[in-house]
C-alpha cells in the first residue's frame, strides 16, 4: 500500500478526507504525524496555496503530499472571504468568530442577493521539485442563512443552505455532503486520475 502525507491540520478537513480515502488502496498519513509546521499560505488564488501546502509537506517528509485549499465564496461581497475563508475573522480566527464576521458583514443583504459558493483544489505532488502536480479542483452552490442551523459539518456549514436537501450543510449526514460537496467531487476527481495514472 503506498503513502501520501495529507497537508492539512484543520480537523473538519482531515475527518472528511479519511472517510472519503476509506475505500482507496492508499494511506493516507496527517501531516501532524510528521509534527510539522504549518505552510504560510501566501498565494493569491487557491491553486497557489494548495501547491506551497503539498510542497511544503514533501520537502519536510521526503513523501508524496496532497493538500487541499478550500473556501467560501460570497457574491454580495465581490468572492470574499474566499482564500481568506480561515482568517476572515483576524489573526485569532476560529470557525465560530469567522462564521459570526460573515453574518455581520451581509446584515443588509437581502435573501436573494445571498448566493455563495465553496470552492476546492487539490493539489498531489509526487516529490517538493513535482514540475506537474496533479490538480483538481470542484465547487458547491448555496445560499447563505441569517442565523447558523445545525451543528455537523465545520467552518460555515451551518449558514450554507442546500437547496436539493432544504437544509444547511451542517444538517446533512457526511455521506450526504460528501456526494455533493466541493471536497467530495474534488477528491473523486483525484482518486480517479490517480488511478488511471498508476495504471499506465
Ligand atoms: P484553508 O485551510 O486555508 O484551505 O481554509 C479552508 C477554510 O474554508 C476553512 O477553515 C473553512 O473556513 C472554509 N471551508 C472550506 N471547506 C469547507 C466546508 O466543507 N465547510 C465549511 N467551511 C469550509
Amino acid at each position: 500500500m503506498s503513502k501520501i502525507v495529507l497537508a492539512s491540520g484543520n480537523k473538519g478537513k482531515l475527518k472528511e478526507f479519511s472517510e472519503l480515502f476509506a475505500e482507496f488502496d492508499t494511506e493516507v498519513i496527517p501531516q501532524s504525524t510528521f509534527n510539522l509546521v504549518e505552510a504560510e499560505e501566501t498565494g493569491l488564488t487557491f491553486v497557489e496555496n494548495a501547491i506551497i501546502k503539498a510542497r511544503h509537506a514533501c520537502e519536510l517528509t521526503g513523501l508524496p503530499a496532497i493538500s487541499d485549499d478550500s473556501g467560501i465564496e460570497v457574491d454580495a461581497l465581490n468572492g470574499q472571504p474566499g482564500i481568506y475563508s480561515a482568517r476572515y475573522s483576524g489573526p485569532n480566527a476560529t470557525a465560530q468568530k469567522n462564521l459570526q464576521a460573515l453574518l455581520d458583514a451581509l446584515i443588509n443583504t437581502p435573501e436573494a442577493k445571498r448566493t455563495a459558493r465553496y470552492q476546492c483544489v487539490i493539489a498531489f505532488m509526487r516529490h517538493a521539485k513535482d514540475p506537474t502536480p496533479l490538480i483538481c479542483q470542484a465547487s458547491w452552490e448555496g445560499t447563505l442563512l441569517t442565523a447558523p442551523k445545525g451543528d455537523g459539518g465545520f467552518g460555515y456549514d451551518p449558514i450554507f443552505w442546500v437547496a436539493a436537501y432544504q437544509c444547511t450543510a451542517a444538517e446533512l449526514t457526511a455521506e450526504q455532503k460528501h456526494a455533493i460537496s466541493h471536497r467530495g467531487k474534488a477528491i473523486r476527481q483525484f482518486i480517479s486520475q490517480f488511478q488511471r495514472l498508476n495504471q499506465t
